[in-house]
């Protein structure tokens, strides 16, 4: 049966969707129906995702986007590793949404997958029973749910900086062999999460290998992916450990604006696994830290590049900091997710210099609490714009060593024609064989 429009999604049997079935070349009298749930189940929070495609162009790039999204209310799934039985209810609000979204003659028929990151993976390491019962949780819920839910799953930090390069380079439409491209430039990606920070690009010297190549094969041609994901160096872990670090000595937050002053719990600063190890000898969780913004730039800075082992690195060239090998960056980069977020509460989007980013962050920083915009931003993003604009300086300029230069290859960009820019759709058309040759995760030899 041949219908005009036929919405299609996975490698299913022929299934009678009110407009008729249609078999599309190569898949053997199976039908793709064109609609899927991802959840992204971030440290700081879970967002939920439809995506959709026109069926007779399932092969191509660029045909998939993103319909609805919704964003989970409260933390990320590994803040409930104390209560687990707790974790399906607010992921509920945002499924009966996506119930009403979804036709419901094609509930059964359209995949749900749920990807967890890094929260989740320090999760693990901390405590693996409750890592295991928030996933049992999850699992237990989605089997009263309508949808043909394909598991809840951790995912490396490869995975996710790998994803995350699909993603972009989809959505941009810049992989060869699409579109009869035959030169095609890829983008590298820059995610930074809450927990987790990747980079994933191609490198110039392609026959020089690193620990952390993969080779990725897609529409007939050979990637060789350079993809690093740094755990502890997202952006919530990373002022967490800059929070610790000041507990030490003082409790004046230099990355705080001027007047600002809060109350956080020992348990928020040092509970974490990213700062485990510089807890203090009487941490007790409930004790209560007073902080209080000074709005000190140059101080900040100074702070700032602690996070950071650039040491370890003993000046040797392709290499990042903390002693990880990184190949020199090439060509254009999209950044996102929280480099997004960073930018743009500094007036800033899309590309401009490193000139601008710098004199922009030194302007945001030196605004006292009472001249932030709010309600413009909520008070806990807002508070940490500043310590995130440093991190960000540093990471990208100290350690993935971009310069004044590449830095304007570099697109602050959240998303494309409304499809965000994030590792969960590059994961969804990789776990449905949308993109024709399969991704294989392959590791190559690491160069001597
Ligand atoms: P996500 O994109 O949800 O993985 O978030 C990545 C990082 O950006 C996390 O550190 C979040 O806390 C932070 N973040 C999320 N939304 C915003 C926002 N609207 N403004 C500033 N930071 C944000």
């Amino acid at each position: 049966v041949i219908s005009s429009r036929v919405y299609l999604c996975e490698l299913i049997a022929c299934v009678d969707v009110n407009t008729g079935c249609k078999t599309l070349p190569g898949y053997n009298g199976k039908v793709l129906y064109p609609l899927c749930t991802v959840l992204d189940a971030g440290s700081s929070r879970t967002t939920v995702y439809v995506y959709e495609w026109p069926a007779e162009k399932a092969n191509d790039t660029g045909v998939v986007s993103q319909t609805f999204k919704c964003n989970v209310k409260g933390p990320g799934i590994s803040s409930y590793g104390t209560s687990p039985r707790e974790v399906a209810k607010p992921i509920d609000d945002c499924m009966k949404k996506v119930t009403e979204k979804v036709p419901s003659d094609m509930h059964k028929n359209t995949p749900a997958y749920l990807g967890a990151t890094a929260g989740m993976r320090l999760l693990r390491l901390q405590n693996e029973t409750a890592a295991n019962e928030v996933l049992a949780s999850i699992q237990s819920y989605f089997t009263t749910q309508p949808f043909d839910f394909r598991g809840a799953q951790i995912i490396t930090g490869q995975e996710e900086g790998v994803y995350g390069w699909i993603t972009a380079n989809y959505l941009m439409e810049t992989f060869a062999g699409v579109n009869h491209i035959i030169d095609a430039e890829t983008t590298g990606a820059l995610d930074l999460g809450g927990a987790s920070t990747q980079i994933s690009f191609i490198p110039d010297d392609t026959l020089k290998t690193f620990n952390s190549t993969l080779q990725v094969h897609l529409y007939g041609y050979e990637y060789s992916v350079y993809t690093h994901s740094y755990q502890c160096y997202g952006r919530d872990e990373a002022e967490k450990r800059l929070l610790a670090s000041l507990l030490q000595s003082q409790i004046d937050n230099p990355c705080y604006p001027q007047n600002y002053e809060t109350v956080l719990t020992m348990k928020h600063v040092c509970g974490s696994l990213c700062t485990q190890s510089v807890r203090p000898a009487n941490y007790n969780p409930d004790r209560l830290i007073h902080f209080r913004g000074t709005g000190d730039t140059a101080f900040c800075q100074e702070v700032v590049s602690l996070l950071f082992n650039f040491t370890a690195c003993n000046d040797k060239e392709d290499c990042s900091f903390n002693g990880i090998r990184q190949p020199k960056v090439k060509g254009k980069f999209v950044a996102f997710s929280g480099f997004y977020y960073t930018v743009n509460a500094l007036n800033l989007t899309g590309q401009f210099s490193l000139t601008d980013f710098n004199s922009s962050m030194w302007l945001f920083c030196s605004q006292n609490w009472n001249q932030y915009m709010l309600p413009k931003f909520e008070e806990t993003y807002a508070r940490s714009y500043c310590f995130s604009a440093n991190f960000i300086y540093y990471l990208l300029i100290q350690g993935y060593k971009f310069s004044a230069d590449t830095w304007s290859q570099i697109h602050f960009q959240k998303e494309v024609d409304n499809s965000s820019i994030a590792w969960s759709l590059g994961y969804m058309l990789s776990l449905t064989n949308m993109i024709p040759a399969e991704i294989q995760l392959i590791h190559l030899p690491m160069n001597p």
